[in-house]
């Protein structure tokens, strides 16, 4: 998608991650799921609209990603329109991630070069992980991988993510290999 539809869901996750709690990538995908939201490949700007999250796609400068940030009570979500759809879809669900397990740490998560798989910045590994786990869960992943195709284009389509994003998740989850 050239760019991400703007759609209000009458669904709700809010409470899920009331309290400080951490909510693990698999267990909010299944809630997802019971909400009606498609999980493969991910509608990530559903899933943040049933947090009541407001996203926006915005021109940025080319070094930044995009954001998350709480804005007189109302968390949002900036994505960079230049970027690639499928990179856009990654750093929506990274500040997704800051969102889940961040949200009460800081007000305001400015993102630059997410793809660094050697990330330093524990909360920035966090969410990235955060990410690939909510983009590529890991039962779908291996399962495409052992039974349907292992090439990285193919796999990339069908998680609708890069193929670096697809590099990176398969390394972290001990594949090798195959172009992998
Ligand atoms: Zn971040």
């Amino acid at each position: 998608m050239a760019v991400i539809k703007r759609r209000l869901s009458k669904t709700n996750l809010s409470h899920l991650t009331s309290g400080g709690h951490r909510l693990a990538a698999d267990k909010l995908l299944e809630a997802a799921k019971n909400q009606g939201i498609q999980t493969v490949p991910l509608d990530v700007e559903r899933l943040a609209g049933s947090f009541g999250v407001k996203v926006k796609v915005v021109p940025m400068k080319d070094e930044v990603s995009g954001h998350l940030s709480l804005n007189d009570g109302q968390w949002e979500i900036a994505v960079n329109a230049l970027h690639h759809p499928k990179r856009q879809r990654f750093t929506l669900a990274h500040e997704l991630g800051h969102y889940v397990l961040h949200r009460w740490q800081c007000q305001k998560f400015e993102d630059t070069k997410l793809f660094r798989n050697n990330e330093t910045n524990p909360m920035e590994a966090e969410a990235n992980r955060y990410a690939a786990d909510l983009l590529m869960p890991e039962p779908e992943f291996r399962n495409y991988i052992n039974t349907v195709s292992k090439n990285i284009n193919d796999i990339a389509d069908y998680f609708d993510v890069s193929a670096y994003a697809v590099r990176v998740r398969a390394k972290n989850l001990g594949f090798s290999g195959h172009g992998l």
